[in-house]
């Protein structure tokens, strides 16, 4: 049998860890990037880089690989669409029509009769003004937002006078949730009813950036099987093939909304390659390349930090401990506020 060739576009970390465990499972990755620096270099068989546009790049991508995935959502829809047609890219590119913009995303969540913050279309700022029952709130551009970039804190109407907002861009303005818990549920499915599940996973944000994940979630029963019917109800509804992740917000009074859906692997899900069995990322590969699905067990729990800037220096110096695990994403540039790798402990 001829090895399978991988195609993966984009090349942060999650390509990285996506290549990694594909080498495991014997099969070759060709990553497609549009960053030359991308750290997935280092980790992957081959490396195309080129912008997402670009007809030739593509044409080459397409006539090196089997079939297709990405790490990231912000991939122009015409590109997927066009190496739809040639070679199978799974996630299906419909799928990320809709979750590439917020508000398509939470209308489609609604549809399910599955829980969101309350939101609104935002075109300019009297709209703003017209629904400041919204406020305090968070008004996010609809497309191209991520830890944070893109959103504006409104605590009152009057924050409005010191802020420039360039509303060229769409936006949604949604309520601020009176959080008690962040928690996500990762999830891969293989075909109709054919699904592993990850036990919620706890997750604290700082400065909207993600910053330690763990396993177990102290988080009631009831919450648990709500979050993992939802994520299994979404999954089957996109017709999901792969991991994908949907990140949920737990309010004062133990109400359970959808904050957003990742299709992908997901940063919270990094712990998956030392708590379990099968990692989020092995899932992906084995879903998206048809092979086996097993049974995925969690054989510890786990805690996972994200290294933000030069935080990752002290660890690049030591030697880990036993129970500690740390992955270096070997980004080229150090950046404040850049997440640059992580480290997982196992809790025995
Ligand atoms: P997002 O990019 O939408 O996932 O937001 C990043 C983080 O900002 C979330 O994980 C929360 O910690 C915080 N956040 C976003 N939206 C809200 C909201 N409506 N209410 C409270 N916190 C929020």
């Amino acid at each position: 049998m001829t090895k399978v060739n991988l195609g993966i576009i984009g090349g942060g970390q999650l390509g990285s860890l996506l290549a990694v465990a594909a080498k495991k499972l014997k099969i070759k990755t060709t990553i497609f990037c549009d960053d030359i620096d991308a750290p997935a270099k280092n980790y992957c068989d081959e490396f195309i880089f080129g912008d997402y546009k670009d007809d030739k790049i593509i044409e080459t991508f397409i006539n090196k690989v089997d079939v297709v995935t990405y790490e990231f959502e912000n991939i122009p829809f015409e590109t997927l669409s066009e190496i739809n047609s040639k070679k199978k890219v799974f996630p299906k590119p419909e799928i990320n029509k809709i979750i590439q913009n917020r508000f398509f995303e939470k209308n489609f969540i609604n549809e399910l009769n599955i829980k969101t913050t309350d939101y609104k279309f935002i075109k300019n700022k009297s709209e703003i003004i017209e629904n400041k029952t919204l406020i305090p709130g968070l008004l996010k551009t609809c497309t191209l937002g991520y830890d944070g970039k893109g959103q504006f804190k409104l605590n009152s109407v009057s924050d409005l006078n010191n802020l420039v907002i360039d509303f060229s861009k769409e936006y949604i303005l949604e309520k601020f949730v009176d959080l008690k818990k962040e928690i996500s549920v990762i999830i891969t499915r293989f075909k109709k009813d054919s699904y592993e599940i990850y036990e919620p996973i706890e997750n604290i944000h700082q400065d909207q950036i993600l910053r330690t994940s763990k396993v177990p979630a102290m988080i009631d029963k009831k919450i648990k099987n709500t979050s993992e019917k939802w994520a299994a109800h979404i999954s089957e509804k996109l017709d999901y093939i792969g991991t994908m992740c949907v990140e949920f917000f737990i309010d004062k009074k133990d109400n359970l909304y959808v904050n957003e859906i990742a299709p992908r692997v997901h940063n919270s899900g990094h712990l998956t390659i030392n708590s379990h069995n099968i990692s989020q990322f092995e899932n992906h590969i084995r879903a998206v390349c048809s092979l086996e699905k097993l049974t995925t067990k969690k054989l510890f729990n786990a805690e996972m930090t994200n290294l933000i800037g030069d935080e990752i220096l002290k660890y690049r110096d030591k030697k880990s401990k036993d129970n500690e695990f740390f992955f270096d994403y070997k980004k080229k540039d150090i950046k404040p506020m850049r997440k640059m790798g992580h480290v997982t402990k196992i809790i025995k």
